[in-house]
């Protein structure tokens, strides 16, 4: 790629500002458009979850090679950040303190992506076309015009809804006062709407855990506190992950805790549960989950909705685009990352060749890089960002090179663990630590931990 100059990165969460820094570094022009007010916009709303990946995960390497002159400390490698400390502690030094400090432009919400003269039909010469960028600020609608744009925009303010077929359930809008989507801070600014009150957690992911396991401290605060697990599929044991297996500690430990206050029965487990419509009434909030053949219902008092996140696909409509069909990221990426087939798996390290669009110049990165997908670590945007800047300063080989080693969730390496979650004997009620283990089980065999290029990180 020839004659790029300003490169537009959209959104200054972690890998749009380490966008910005592996550009900086090879010479070109970044301009970071933020939507929020400040950045780590998203990550400042989930700031009291705590990760999952400690500092050494979480640091760039050219952002902290940024940040080295303006005496800044590298925090603890080993130390667990929450959200609102790495904003704290990383994010606003980066984006203050450095040379990226004027590259940054906050209250910059990005509308609409266009190549200057041509509209998404027009092919001849598009590809030499800049890209014109609409954004939203306190003065109206400014534009922008760039040579190449990386979106790393997220997917934090777009969660999916509690509707079990994709849709909002049926009165879910209407519902929304007693609804709160992602991880409520049910400890600290959200206690008062929580304490002593039936809440219901719908989802089965990291953060439906990292919920329901804040919940139950609540309860043991406030005893009237009663909790309601909502998960649509038929097996809690899938949402503990890899426990002590995990390589990431601190995310194996979330799945453990979970497990152990399933099993000392410190919350209700609804199995099964597809939610189609919800409904304010005198009782409460009446969750309705209708099935042909059955139909099941719980009324609480506050719902929480922990169903995966989706990727706003609106102000890329402009631009030609090749997406997965199922899981709305970059096509080539979708079989390294379907949940159907990685549901513990670790994802291998990709770049700018993967992440390539049909609009040449264009990038999707980070978290939205993943479409739908939920697997997605820090790190991995970091390589992403990385390899991309190379392809736009023109360095090829280093573009193609892969410089991350990921860590390995671990549980679909081990050989069968006692409770042959993955890997083991084919008995009938294992559970399965990910959909390939389920099949290779189905099959008769012995589970894909024991086999060659079963479910582990190929
Ligand atoms: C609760 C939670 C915990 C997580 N824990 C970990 C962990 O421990 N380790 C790990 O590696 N990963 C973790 N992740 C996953 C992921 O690494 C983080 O979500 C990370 O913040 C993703 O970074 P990002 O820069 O891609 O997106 P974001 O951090 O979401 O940043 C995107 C930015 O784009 C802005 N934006 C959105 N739309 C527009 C627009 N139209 N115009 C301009 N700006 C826009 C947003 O305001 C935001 O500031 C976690 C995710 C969540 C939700």
């Amino acid at each position: 790629m020839s004659g790029i100059r300003t490169v537009a990165v959209i959104g200054a969460g972690p890998v749009g500002l380490a966008a910005a820094a592996h550009l900086l570094e090879r010479g070109l022009d970044p301009v970071v458009l933020e939507a929020g007010p400040a950045v780590g916009h998203a990550m400042r709303q989930w700031s009291h979850v705590r990760l999952f990946s400690p500092w050494g995960y979480n640091i760039d390497k050219a952002a902290g090679r940024l940040l080295a002159p303006s005496g800044w400390n590298s925090p603890d490698p080993q130390a667990y950040p929450t959200g609102g400390e790495l904003v704290e502690r990383y994010l606003e030094p980066l984006a203050t303190r450095t040379a990226l400090r004027s590259h940054i432009r906050t209250t910059a919400r990005v509308t609409g992506i266009g190549r200057v003269g041509f509209d998404k039909v027009k092919t001849s010469g598009r590809e030499r076309a800049p890209f014109e960028l609409r954004y939203r600020n306190g003065a109206g609608d400014e534009t922008l015009v760039a040579d190449a744009v990386i979106d790393a925009s997220g997917t934090w303010f777009r969660p999916n809804p509690a509707g079990a077929s994709g849709l909002p359930a049926i009165g879910e809008e209407a519902a929304r006062q007693r609804i709160a989507y992602g991880m409520p801070d049910v400890l600290g600014a959200a206690r008062a709407r929580y304490a002593g009150k039936t809440v219901a957690v719908l989802g089965a992911g990291h953060s439906a855990a990292g919920t329901l396991i804040d919940l139950a401290a609540l309860a043991r605060d406030v005893p009237e506190t009663r909790i309601i697990w909502l998960l649509r599929g038929d097996d809690p044991a899938k949402s503990f992950g890899g426990g002590a297996n995990d390589k990431l500690a601190a995310r194996g430990a979330v799945g453990l805790m979970l497990a152990d206050l399933v099993a000392k029965g410190g919350l209700r487990v609804e199995t099964g549960v597809r939610v189609s419509r919800i409904e304010s009434t005198d009782r409460g909030l009446r969750i309705a989950a209708t099935m042909p053949g059955s139909a099941r219902e719980v009324v609480v008092d506050e719902l929480i909705v922990a169903t995966g996140f989706r990727p706003d696909l609106g102000f890329l409509n402009e631009l030609r685009l090749g997406l997965d069909p199922a899981l709305e990221c970059p096509a080539a990426l979708a079989p390294l990352i379907d949940p159907n087939e990685h549901s513990c798996g670790t994802v291998r390290p990709h770049g700018a060749q993967e992440l390539a669009q049909p609009e040449p110049g264009f990038y999707i990165a980070g978290m939205k890089s993943y479409g739908r997908a939920p697997t997605f670590l820090m790190l991995t945007g970091y390589e992403q960002v990385r390899s991309i800047a190379a392809e736009l300063a023109g360095d090829r080989q280093a573009a193609r090179r892969v410089e991350l080693v990921l860590p390995e969730t671990g549980v679909c390496n081990v050989t069968a663990p006692a409770n042959g979650c993955c890997g083991g004997p084919p008995t009938s009620n294992a559970p399965a630590c990910c959909a390939a283990d389920e099949a290779a089980k189905q099959a008769g065999a012995g589970g894909c931990a024991t086999q060659r290029g079963g479910c582990g990180p190929k």
